[in-house]
């Protein structure tokens, strides 16, 4: 049988086989704890992970040492949040964010205010995805402690215009934490000049493996503080407690060296890929809908809404593509999408989407053959519904 053709990559990615290979020795041969300093296992595992946090801080040029390791996007959003959160306990401290942000942000906010720690802000977004600076600057109070708002948009593709809000932000005697998980690798992010105060990544979303990732804290001008949300020991200086993953960490590290090294020409190849792709559907189908801004989007990422598809049709027509459809991340639950939604979608339009996620092996081919399979669908419906 054939393999469906992968078109998921927002959603996770192959680890690149140069990040394997950079792991392999730290599972049998290399397996010291790098805190043991008292031994050569130990030094050969501290020093690897030393020259992963370089890797990592070369790719979003920023101290090695204001990365932290965490187990993935999730938790970077979850300590960036509740960290800031404790560090004003019993002030109960005003926070923001906005309606299209992963579950890994919407969550932890909906946690902070249902346990009465902070007073939290949800910022509608425009059709096109974007929340807006002026939004951001209506809606500070006093209390004002976070802003988190996401680089760019796991769903639609969508970037936010984040560079005007940190500019913005860099008056207030408040933090600014986007969630980068998928603009990490993709979007040329430099944090000398970027003045963000926490940003998030994980390493499946960029050719890495599952289950690592990092949140990178500024040190200085002005220098962040968060108190930890778990506790057991020192590593990461207290903030991060727990044993270090020297392969996922060596590997989140080899990957933030390959995308800074591909990522110009693959950009440019993948825009050229998408926008294909997006003309092709467009062009066939009036009843699609681009979701997302049409050019500030990722290059690798183009989200469709169709008008009144039966959902048999839809079911059937997209087998051999193996790409998200319905509520991307959380299809499984036959709820529409909230991104979409947020977008001002009915919610027979919100069920009807896709997403096709692009990535460093899809090929010209893949492309021709997807948007074949994705006309011949919506012209089949044209045919059963005009009957
Ligand atoms: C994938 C993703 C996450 C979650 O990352 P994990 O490393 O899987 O925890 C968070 N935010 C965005 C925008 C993502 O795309």
């Amino acid at each position: 049988m054939q393999k469906p053709i992968y078109l998921d990559y927002n959603a996770t990615t192959p680890v690149d086989p140069e990040v394997f290979q950079a792991m392999e020795p730290f599972f049998v041969e290399q397996f010291g704890n790098a805190s043991s300093s008292s031994h050569s296992y130990g030094w050969e595992a501290n020093h690897a992970v030393k020259k992963a946090r370089s890797q990592v801080a070369d790719l979003l040029n920023c101290d090695p040492k204001e990365i932290v390791w965490t187990s993935g996007a999730t938790e970077s959003n979850n300590m960036a949040i509740m960290g800031l959160v404790r560090q004003y306990a019993g002030e109960k401290p005003h926070i923001i964010t906005e309606n299209s942000e992963h579950k890994a942000v919407l969550e932890v906010f909906e946690m902070a205010e249902e346990l009465g720690i902070a007073d939290a802000t949800f910022l509608p977004v425009d059709e096109l995805g974007r929340v807006s600076q002026s939004e951001v600057a209506d809606s500070m109070k006093s209390s004002t402690k976070l802003v988190s708002i996401m680089m760019a948009n796991n769903e639609i593709g969508t970037l936010q215009p984040i560079a005007e809000i940190a500019e913005f932000l860099k008056d207030h005697d408040c933090l600014f934490h986007t969630d980068a998980a998928q603009a990490a690798g993709k979007v040329e992010i430099d944090l000398q000049k970027l003045p963000v105060d926490m940003l998030s990544i994980s390493g499946h979303k960029m050719y890495g493996p599952k289950g690592i990732g990092a949140l990178y804290i500024r040190k200085s001008n002005p220098a962040t503080r968060l108190l930890p949300i778990i506790r057991g020991g020192a590593q990461e200086n207290g903030l991060r407690p727990g044993t270090l993953n020297v392969p996922g960490i060596v590997g989140l590290g080899a990957a933030c060296e390959l995308c800074s090294k591909k990522m110009s020409e693959e950009n440019s190849r993948l825009k050229g890929l998408r926008d294909k792709l997006i003309k092709n559907i467009l062009e066939a189908c009036p009843e699609a809908k681009l979701n997302g801004h049409p050019t500030e989007r990722l290059p690798n990422n183009a989200s469709f809404s169709f008008e009144n598809l039966s959902s048999d049709v839809f079911a059937l027509g997209l087998s051999g593509l193996a790409l998200s459809s319905g509520s991307a991340c959380t299809s499984s639950d036959g709820k529409p999408s909230h991104v979409i939604s947020a977008l001002g979608r009915p919610d027979a339009e919100a069920k009807a989407t896709i997403r096709v996620g692009l990535g460093r092996l899809t090929t010209e081919q893949d492309i021709e053959t997807t948007s074949t399979k994705i006309i011949q669908m919506v012209e089949k419906n044209r045919a059963i519904s005009s009957n």
